[in-house]
């Protein structure tokens, strides 16, 4: 554990309807960008450079800024021994992204915070939503599966990986909520895995990731970016496409080789994994491995494959 959560009450009262939602409108007209922490509750980097920016008096150079700490109540359940149990409090805030679950039935925690907060992504014309990783990995940008997804990620220059996927069979996520996934409509939404969860090189990643984007829609005075952006050149971004979501299907999953977040398998036809009596081979030459977990549970994701392509 190498960063320190921040005591987020002092943005509790928000400054209208919404706890834990700053709005601020400059007179100049510009788009409506959110920028969202907290989509996981135990992703601190997003509060950590949301809680610096509004400490730090951001107001928008032009158009309006929203800064949102979604899932505070998994975040205020943050328990140092049990660090992976605050994610959310009933269920996945990022899965809960169409019509039939918002408007349906169904209640929890969650759904009573996305409910509420929908209004504001309604609004929006430009999202950036900040999480974190559960194992080490270098930062990813997740751009949807629509071109616009992807370029907005060039547009930022960060992070230097960018995956290009449908999400989540288990539900649809905020990032490709309604017109975000719609690519004939201009509104648009990225998300960036700023690096391992409670790294100290994370919540950097997600300040100068916020940076970026609010300067992209021309939203920051040049003053407040030369003070605050990291100057150094950026590596060449790559755009890796998920080709396949492997899911864990027994309770004896175990990969075959040492898998790390953005390893590169040469050999179409290495075996992957087991599990159970199944074993999986890489599809394809060069398959890259995103996000292996380390914790494998029957049901979940083990690993997402994908091809560089570009
Ligand atoms: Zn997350």
């Amino acid at each position: 554990m190498e960063v320190v959560f921040p005591d987020l009450g002092r943005w509790a009262p928000g400054s209208g309807n919404l706890p834990y939602v700053w709005r601020f409108a400059s007179d100049r007209p510009g788009p409506h960008v959110v920028v969202q922490a907290l989509t996981h509750g135990n992703e601190v980097c997003g509060a950590i450079a949301l809680d610096w920016l509004l400490g730090a008096a951001f107001r928008p150079a032009r158009g309006t800024f929203t800064a949102v700490f979604a899932n505070v109540d998994a975040y205020q359940l943050f328990d140092p021994a049990e660090p992976f149990a605050s994610r959310c409090v009933d269920e996945d805030f990022n899965r809960l992204w169409t019509d039939d679950v918002l408007d349906g039935p169904r209640t929890s925690t969650e759904l009573a915070r996305a409910r509420a907060l929908r209004q504001v992504y309604d609004a929006a014309d430009y999202l950036l939503d900040l999480h974190s990783m559960t194992d080490a990995c270098l930062p990813l940008a997740l751009a949807g599966r629509q071109r616009k997804g992807l370029e907005l990620a060039l547009a930022l220059g960060v992070p230097a990986h960018i995956v290009v996927d449908a999400g989540h069979a288990a539900g649809k996520r905020l990032r490709d909520y309604a017109f975000f996934d719609d690519p004939e409509d201009p509104r648009n939404a990225l998300l960036v895995e700023c690096g391992q969860h409670w790294e100290r090189a994370a919540p950097e990643v997600a300040r100068q990731a916020t940076l970026r984007f609010l300067r992209h829609f021309g939203m920051i005075e040049p003053a407040f970016l030369d003070e605050h952006l990291d100057p150094q050149p950026l590596p060449p971004q790559r755009a890796i496409e998920v080709t396949e979501v492997l899911t864990i299907e027994t309770d004896s999953f175990a990969f075959a080789t040492p898998a790390f977040g953005l390893d590169v398998l040469p050999k179409g036809g290495t075996l992957l994994a087991r599990d159970g009596d199944r074993d999986v081979f890489t599809p394809y030459d060069d398959c890259v491995l995103i996000m292996p977990t380390r914790r494998p549970r029957r049901g979940e994701t083990a690993v997402r494959l994908g091809r560089f392509v570009s």
